[in-house]
């Protein structure tokens, strides 16, 4: 059979080397698997948005490129496949905003039982799961299906974005009738047909032993004249094909911009055939001639090579940088799932990109970085991968020059005088701002949107990153080259933006905070109207660290690499008096802390907005409805009319927002501090964002609140695999995925960074026997074991592996600060008055090592035989 075809060839390309995979057995209780069975559920309008969520938290990504796992027949309106390149975005209508372009969906396929397609809406699923295989980094999805005929087939199909080769993408399908022979015709192809840029040109080639696609999206312009630059994406695909039955005969075609091959398989009951295919990826943005590049990249690739090769990569990442719980499958499950989710993420990132709101799964918040990647995910990357973090840093950095122009755009639209840089709330390849300033409500209805002028945390928040990882990997080099920039600059803006009070303080005004709910509170002076917040606590902090730490490193940069330090002043023009003033200014900058409670007030004027009984709004309109508190309340005000249906006017928050202060400065906030505000905006906070239960959770585990600490972990880390806020379907959240790591390492783990050495005051969940976790310091691993006796007493084991001499300063609880050295195992216990060293059991990991070994050997030879 040969639908649609164009050209003909016949030609075999037969590799003997395949391999079988059994389908899985009940996977649901493997903390290794995300399974999901969805044998009943139709290809029915109802079920698509779940299909689309499956899509996005089975989807495949490596940072490079990200696909969506929809289901390989693609069945219109169904589930669409989608694939996402890093830093290839499209304008968009308002000429103002952009967004990740929709590129080819390479598993695009179609199966054919003789006449009959077989896919989902045709035929009956008699067995449906799709799977991800955590520790490998694959996609699964196992059918079996009866045709109107009563026809058996089975079908298994495996996806994969490399780790180890950026370009590289793999599919697999399998097909084994179950009771019957006959034939089968598999077209398998690259699909240009999804892409969403109207004027992109498509370039269609069918070589003997592969097909290539050509996408070329032209320069655009944004309406203030600024380039989107012409990129050429090509993809090149390879089937590799092997039957148990005959050798099938191959077809070229095209179908639009739809481009495939199509094999015709003579096929035998209970005999399988299979299709392996490798996509190669490249773009004009890292190669010269990115339609040669992808196709040598495939001459001599093969399949299961590939496979092992990305396999073997992910999983000795996951051994280096999982965590290890025991007495909780659940809590192992999410932890792996969002560890894993994070390497992928983060593999192949930066410089030129960054990590996405969404990573490069589904196209929510059009694959823009916000403070999502400095503040909640790059924590994970500065403690494993120190070389990634580094790169994420040097995105913003080259990031600079836009937010330079956003400043100065500012400035002419507010006549304001502001100086340094303004990173954008939401930044793509310029870094100049991408947020929309508009959306369009379900009913028509168009909001304005104020995050993009007036969210301005985002800059001293990049500073904070900056100096955050020098402080973990002490890279003078980077500060030198790059961080020193980028903490000055931001520093300059941060600090013009604060105005004098009649109280000699500095302010912050009409801005709006981490919690999104109050950003039309405060009045404009120039025109009257009400928007943002004055004096957002969370802000004010931000900048005020800023200037201190902007404040720090000229001094330390002057004391250690004077020719540098006074090159980067000429080349930024920065003054001694600059530097000075950010140490004056830092002291004069307010914030409203009540001095007997230790309580800090979010805002200005926040103490008196109404108060608002949330749990009855989580009651009556159950957890993901009342979330949204915005939502909630046009809710109910169909049945109460006189409810106020403001969300600027209550006391109820999206997210964390004095709370992200507790998170990010546990050495300013003594414990009681920290429990006492925790206490305050802990009940007054709807989550309506996926940032906010993964903080909870770390703010509650240090304060030992352990079982808010528990439950908002299990939310933060099912926030993809159980799609707690019903929107998995366009994206999976990146920030909730570090902000589950941070949870478990800075909450029960309790680890924080402080000037002189690192802290760690664990506090285990009641369920968890053991806790094992590691974090990289200075290029030292330290592996961190916390047990629970049967007694309940709690001891800790500290492992320092590294081949550097560097000794690591430990401090555990209010214990003294130990240096570690390499090669070393150290011990503590948790008394009554806290966690205290245990000298007395210091020993050698090479002694540690020497019995493990000896241990083992006896047992291999007593079992011998
Ligand atoms: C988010 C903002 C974002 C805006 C536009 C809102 O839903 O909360 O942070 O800037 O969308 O993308
Ligand atoms: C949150 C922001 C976040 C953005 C992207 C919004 O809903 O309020 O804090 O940066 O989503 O994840």
């Amino acid at each position: 059979m040969a639908i649609g075809i164009k050209n003909f060839l016949e030609y075999f390309q037969l590799d003997n080397s395949l391999i079988k995979r059994n389908f899985c057995s009940n996977l649901k209780d493997n903390t290794d698997f995300a399974v999901y069975d969805i044998t009943n559920l139709e290809a029915v309008e109802e079920n698509k948005k779940h299909f689309a969520s499956l899509a996005s938290i089975l989807s495949i990504e490596n940072g490079y490129f990200g696909a969506r796992s929809c289901f390989e027949e693609c069945y219109a309106n169904i589930s669409t496949g989608a694939t996402y390149i890093a830093g290839i975005y499209m304008v968009n209508d308002d000429l103002f905003s952009d967004k990740l372009a929709v590129m080819p969906d390479w598993s695009r396929t179609c199966i054919f039982i003789e006449e009959e397609s077989l896919d989902l809406v045709s035929q009956k699923a008699l067995e449906h799961k799709k799977y991800f295989d955590i520790k490998q980094g694959i996609s699964v999805r196992e059918a079996r299906f009866m045709d109107s005929q009563g026809r058996i087939t089975r079908l298994r199909t495996e996806k994969f974005a490399s780790l180890k080769d950026k370009h590289l993408g793999g599919q697999s399908l399998s097909i084994t009738p179950e009771n019957y022979s006959g034939e089968i015709t598999v077209r398998t192809g690259i699909d240009g047909n999804i892409v969403n840029v109207g004027d992109a040109i498509f370039k269609k080639k069918n070589h003997e032993d592969c097909i290539i696609l050509t996408v070329d999206l032209p320069e655009t312009k944004f309406g203030s004249g600024e380039i989107n630059f012409s990129r050429q994406v090509s993809m090149t695909k390879k089937n590799f094909i092997s039957s148990e039955s005959s050798r099938p005969k191959k077809f070229l075609g095209q179908n639009e911009n739809y481009i495939f091959e199509e094999y015709d398989f003579k096929v035998e009951s209970g005999k399988e055939i299979k299709i392996n295919s490798l996509v190669s990826i490249h773009t004009s943005m890292d190669s010269g001639d990115s339609l040669t590049d992808s196709y040598e990249e495939l001459k001599k690739a093969h399949y299961e090579k590939s496979l092992q090769e990305h396999t073997k990569t992910m999983r000795s990442k996951l051994d280096e940088m999982g965590v290890s719980i025991s007495g909780d499958k659940i809590a192992q499950k999410y932890a792996n799932y969002s560890i894993a989710r994070l390497i992928m993420a983060g593999e192949n990132n930066g410089e030129r990109s960054s990590i996405a709101a969404r990573t490069l799964t589904g196209p929510s918040y059009a694959g823009h970085v916000f403070w999502d990647n400095e503040i909640f995910d790059l924590p994970f990357f500065v403690f494993n991968s120190p070389e990634l973090a580094r790169k994420m840093l040097i995105y913003r950095y080259h990031t600079l020059d836009g937010a330079r122009k956003n400043r100065e755009t500012e400035n002419k639209e507010k006549n304001t005088s502001y100086k340094g840089a303004r990173f954008a709330w939401e930044s793509t390849y310029s870094g100049i701002e991408r947020t929309p300033p508009f959306a369009t409500c379900p009913n028509g209805e168009k909001i304005q949107i104020f995050t993009g002028t007036h969210e301005k945390h985002i800059t001293p928040n990049v500073a904070y990153a900056t100096y955050n990882y020098w402080q973990v990997t002490g890279d003078d080099e980077f500060l030198r080259k790059f961080g020193a920039e980028i903490i000055f600059e931001a520093a300059r803006y941060s600090e013009s933006i604060l105005v004098e009070g009649e109280d000699g303080k500095l302010h912050t005004k009409n801005l709006i905070g981490p919690d999104e709910y109050h950003e039309e509170h405060a009045i404009n002076p120039e025109n009257g109207e009400r928007e943002g917040v004055n004096d957002n606590a969370y802000t004010n902090v931000l900048i005020r660290h800023n200037l201190d730490i902007a404040a720090k490193t000229a001094e330390y940069l002057e004391n250690r690499f004077g020719q540098d330090f006074n090159n980067l002043k000429e080349k930024i023009n920065l003054a001694e008096d600059e530097i000075k003033s950010w140490i004056t200014s830092k002291e004069k900058i307010y914030a409203q802390q009540d001095e007997k409670t230790g309580i800090i007030l979010q805002f200005e004027g926040f103490d008196k907005l109404k108060d608002a009984d949330f749990d009855y709004f989580r009651k009556k309109y159950g957890e993901v409805e009342a979330q949204k508190f915005d939502h909630a309340l046009k809710l109910e005000k169909r049945v109460n009319k006189e409810i106020d249906c403001d969300k600027n006017n209550y006391k109820i928050l999206k997210q964390p927002d004095v709370l992200m202060l507790m998170a990010m400065f546990p050495e300013k906030y003594p414990l009681n501090v920290q429990k006492a505000n925790y206490e305050e905006y802990e009940p007054k906070t709807s989550h309506g964002s996926s940032l906010s239960t993964g903080i909870h959770s770390l703010v509650a585990g240090r304060i030992g609140h352990k079982d808010d600490a528990y439950r908002y972990y299990l939310e933060a880390g099912g926030m993809d695999i159980e799609n707690v806020m019903g929107n998995a379907a366009s994206g999976i959240h990146a920030a909730s995925l570090g902000a589950t790591w941070q949870a478990l390492v800075k909450g029960f783990g309790g680890m924080q960074l402080r000037e002189n050495a690192v802290f760690f005051s664990p506090n285990l969940p009641y369920k968890w026997d053991q806790f094992q976790f590691s974090v990289k310091i200075r290029g030292q691993r330290l592996k961190i074991q916390v047990n629970r006796k049967l007694s309940g007493q709690e001891t800790l084991l500290i492992n320092v592996v590294g081949d550097k001499d560097t000794k690591i300063p430990v401090q555990i609880g209010d214990d003294g600060v130990k240096e570690l050295m390499p090669g070393m195992t150290y011990f503590a216990v948790k008394t009554f008055e806290g966690w205290k060293w245990d000298s007395k059991l210091e020993i050698k990991e090479s002694l540690v090592e020497k019995f493990a070994r000896n241990i083992s050997t006896l047992l291999k030879t007593a079992f011998s035989d």
